[in-house]
């Protein structure tokens, strides 16, 4: 049996970091990585056969746990009609109905296989219907991996951003005007300067790439009056909070929060693949008539809308609905959060967390963080020894200060125990 350690020796041989996405190399904690064997409800087995438990979920699409019976089920059976036509198949239809009657103000999807691909057709949809090619995004917010949305600027000012990454051209990124997070006087004077010139504002309406920071109300009762005064789109990248915070996702909450509220553009991923490679992005039946082939828009993809990860997602969309899943799901995660504060609290050690449904985050300071640069001041030598320190006790926490965690439907009151038991050993730790 391989250990952890050979395994990432062997991986770096063949591929850049021995991962295939970057932050699974533990490159922010320091460390091993863990190379997962199987995983089963809440928890998961690396190669050398230690348990956790799992609070990243796969970042995200494991709202049921692992291998959830029905999910099991509905992909196997799919499995054995074939992996992929390249052909329209029902299944398509009933995924793209069942995204549809969760979201009102949703009229359409297209089916794509990543989120990366669907911010990038959700932006270029944009660009596309309003004939206009500037467009705002937010400091922390993670939109995939195309070019113009790899930018993440670095002060508090508005400035159109410089490239994240090499090999970015500056030309492709001179369209992309950074913010921060929350900050209403930069997106008033952003307007003002450039309102007439975007065609969209795409933002993380609970954002997860910066752990875990809600966008305050006032900042979005604003944002959507200036996108509607300005003529431009306001995106809602829901690929991480989109039937996660909630059945209907970010949207439905703010639809709550603030009377008459609608975004314009979504864009899905992560728990409507339920694991499997799926994502999607859709807008009203007026602006998705823009794409190919109706319109001028191209967009295209051979895997898309593929038979086994719609049957995944189905079987995934139809558990989540059943009545008091999100009820549960959001007490288990709150328990979780408020009992990381009250441990602290205990301990001597400031810590303060945030829950929305199945997702959360939490902060080694008094008060949460409201953007990228707060987040990122907070203590990131302390969050280290406590992921390691909660890894050893057998509990798998997201390796990096700036992700939100997940817990699933399958995670127990004993499993939050025995994580704040790991909690109070890893602070006490901590402590000496
Ligand atoms: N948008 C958001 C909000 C995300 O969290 C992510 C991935 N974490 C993406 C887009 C990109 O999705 P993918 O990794 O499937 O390309």
């Amino acid at each position: 049996m391989a250990t952890n350690e050979e395994l990432f020796a062997r991986a770096q041989r063949v591929i850049p970091g021995g991962v295939n996405s970057p932050v699974r190399a533990f490159r922010a904690v320091g460390g091993t990585p863990r190379f997962i064997q199987r995983g089963q409800g809440a928890y998961i087995w690396d190669a050398e056969g230690q348990k956790y438990v799992d609070y990243i979920g796969s970042w995200g699409p494991m709202i049921l746990g692992h291998g959830h019976p029905a999910v099991v089920d509905a992909v196997q059976k799919a499995l054995l009609d074939g992996f992929s036509f390249g052909a329209p198949t029902e299944r398509e239809i009933e995924l793209a109905e069942a995204i549809l009657a969760l979201v009102p103000g949703c009229e359409m999807v297209r089916l794509v296989s990543s989120g990366t691909e669907a911010g990038m057709s959700a932006l270029r949809l944009a660009r596309g219907a309003t004939g206009r090619a500037k467009f705002i995004k937010f400091e922390g917010c993670y939109h995939g991996h195309a070019d113009p949305l790899l930018v993440k600027a670095g002060s508090g000012l508005a400035t159109f951003g410089f490239p994240t990454s090499a090999g970015v051209p500056e030309d492709v990124v001179k369209h992309t005007l950074v913010l921060p997070y929350n900050d209403i006087p930069a997106l008033e004077a952003a307007f003002a300067e450039h309102g007439r010139e975007l065609a969209c504002v795409m933002i993380e309406p609970i954002a997860g790439n910066m752990n875990f920071v809600r966008a305050s109300l006032p900042f979005m009762t604003l944002l959507r009056e200036l996108c509607t005064q300005h003529g431009a789109m306001l995106v809602f990248d829901e690929v991480m909070s989109g039937f996660r915070v909630a059945l209907g996702g970010a949207h439905s909450l703010f639809q709550q929060w603030i009377p008459g509220f609608k975004a314009d553009v979504f864009v899905f991923g992560k728990v409507i693949g339920g694991g499997m490679p799926l994502a999607a992005f859709g807008a009203s039946k007026e602006v998705m008539s823009q794409l190919a082939p109706l319109g001028p828009v191209y967009q295209a993809g051979t895997l898309s809308g593929n038979p086994v990860a719609t049957a995944c997602g189905l079987a995934t969309l139809k558990e989540i609905a059943k009545p008091g899943f999100y009820e549960a799901l959001g007490a288990r995660t709150t328990a979780l959060v408020r009992g990381l504060e009250a441990v602290a609290k205990d301990v001597g050690v400031p810590l303060v967390g945030d829950s929305l449904g199945g997702m959360f985050g939490f902060f080694f300071e008094q008060e949460l963080p409201q953007n990228y640069a707060t987040v990122m001041a907070t203590d990131k030598e302390r969050f280290n020894r406590f992921f390691h320190g909660m890894l050893q006790r057998g509990v798998y926490l997201a390796p990096a200060l700036y992700e939100a965690g997940f817990v699933s439907a399958a995670h127990t009151q004993a499993d939050i125990d025995h994580t704040l038991e790991a909690a109070r050993e890893s602070l006490l730790a901590l402590k000496n």
